[in-house]
């Protein structure tokens, strides 16, 4: 009778295990997909608002996405605009989802210099939300410290059960990350000059944590004038810039131009790619290598 009993728990055990489907997780851009997986691991199954190589600045959902948030059990917030403009369709199609907003907590700098001009508001962009703050905030790994602890508390709210492995994955990439931190902040620690430029300005954090100077070419989510492509130039050269940063989801045609003028490189980074980690030492790689 005791063995029947135990087989009979055994099987029950095995057929719940089975049965257990992973979390369904939605987040709003690529590199959230990665936080989300280092936290989950099989616990979970991602999907991102934002596709990959598509540029946050214009977005439309696809059925399929509309499908998979209203299937969500935990949604990951980043507030940039791909998402602020369709928030309320989001949240009418699940109102059961759990909702965080990654940047809880991450204390905001302001977004880079801002012209209040009559530019068209629907081809504005440039990562900021009304009040003007930079909202690029996981390219940094002190702020992707922060966004772990929130996108951990989701996790335990939307699925309790697995605490415990949530818990451990968190305290291990919470290592990894110091780590990261520690590796970037000696390959940057003895550079000649520590200015940069940069066409879409997504580096403010990054620069701001490892004391750089991140100078931004686009003017309200635009290429700038031929009267700005001037002063830019003349920028360069007084601040000596060693190197420019491209995205893959914006033109480089000014960044090139003015590369031309003052002799410098022109780097490709993709503040958007979702291997977070590697992305960030390629970066300081790229900057060690063209500031030294
Ligand atoms: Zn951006």
């Amino acid at each position: 009778m005791k063995r029947l009993v135990l087989l009979l728990l055994l099987i029950v055990g095995i057929s719940l295990n089975v049965a257990a489907e992973p979390l369904r997780v939605m987040v709003s851009i690529q590199p959230q997909v990665y936080f989300v997986k280092q936290l989950g691991g099989d616990l979970v199954n991602v999907t991102c608002l934002l596709p990959a190589g598509a540029f946050h600045g214009m977005y439309e959902p696809t059925a399929a996405q509309m499908k998979d948030l209203s299937q969500a059990a935990l949604y990951i917030r980043s507030m940039l605009e791909h998402e602020l403009a369709w928030w309320d369709k989001i949240q009418a199609l699940n109102l059961r989802m759990i909702v965080v907003d990654a940047t809880q907590g991450v204390e905001l700098i302001e977004g880079h210099e801002h012209h209040h001009g009559e530019a068209d508001a629907d081809a504005h962009h440039d990562g900021k939300e009304e009040h003007g703050k930079d909202l690029h905030i996981w390219l940094s790994p002190r702020n992707a410290k922060i966004q772990t602890e929130n996108i951990y508390q989701g996790l335990i709210a939307a699925d309790p059960a697995n605490r415990d492995a949530y818990t451990a994955n968190r305290d291990a990439f919470l290592q990894k990350i110091d780590a990261l931190d520690q590796e970037i902040q000696s390959k940057l620690a003895t550079l000649k000059t520590r200015t940069f430029m940069v066409f879409h300005p997504a580096w403010g954090y990054f620069a701001r944590d490892y004391e750089l100077e991140q100078i931004p070419i686009e003017v309200e989510g635009k290429e700038p004038s031929a009267a700005e492509m001037a002063q830019f130039i003349k920028l360069a050269q007084d601040e000596q810039v060693k190197v420019i940063f491209v995205q893959p989801q914006t033109s480089s045609r000014t960044a090139e131009i003015i590369a031309k003028q003052v002799r410098a490189k022109v780097e490709l980074l993709d503040p958007m790619a979702e291997d977070w980690l590697e992305n960030l030492r390629k970066t300081a790689d790229a900057l060690a290598n063209a500031l030294n």
